[in-house]
């Protein structure tokens, strides 16, 4: 099964900038009820689509304050795990982030890396893209930063 997600966050001075799990050093950063980390958001949506079980709003929602200041790989591993009660394994994950600063190269490769650790799957399979606005519209003004992710899950083996 394929799945897609997508998020958007503002930016504003002063927040923290927290990137597919990486703090990233920014005098601007997310604003969000969460970490804002719009990469790990845009995953958990795919992730939870390509199992048809709705949307991060539904299962972490902005009111409850047991996800208020949250890591998102904390999300991330939740949503881990209720694929694993389904019996469903990520084959791969595919991501692109949208801002038009910082640069990401630098901080892909950890990226990478925390994002196949929470779920489990070898660095390979797990591919962050990252790209600006061509300073057009509220992403490559600076007012924000978008991400868009797709992958693919599949039944786990049956256990003998
Ligand atoms: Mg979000």
């Amino acid at each position: 099964m394929i799945g897609f997600g997508y998020d958007v966050h503002r930016l504003a001075p002063g927040e923290s900038l927290i990137l597919g799990g990486v703090a990233i050093p920014s005098d601007f950063g997310t604003v969000a009820h969460s970490d804002g980390d719009v990469l790990l958001h845009a995953i958990c949506d795919a992730l939870l689509g390509a199992a048809a079980l709705g949307d991060i709003g539904e299962h972490f929602p902005d009111t409850d304050p047991e996800w208020k200041n949250v890591s998102s790989v904390q999300l991330l591993l939740a949503v881990r795990r209720m694929l694993r009660e389904r019996r469903l394994d990520i084959v791969n994950l595919d991501a692109t982030l949208v801002l038009e600063r910082p640069k990401i190269l630098p901080y892909k490769a950890e990226m990478r890396r925390v994002i196949a650790e929470a779920v489990s799957l070898p660095i390979e399979r797990v591919s962050i893209k990252a790209t600006t606005s061509e300073s057009m519209g509220f992403v490559g003004h600076g007012e924000g930063v978008t991400a868009y992710a797709v992958c693919l899950l599949s039944p786990s083996a049956p256990s003998v």
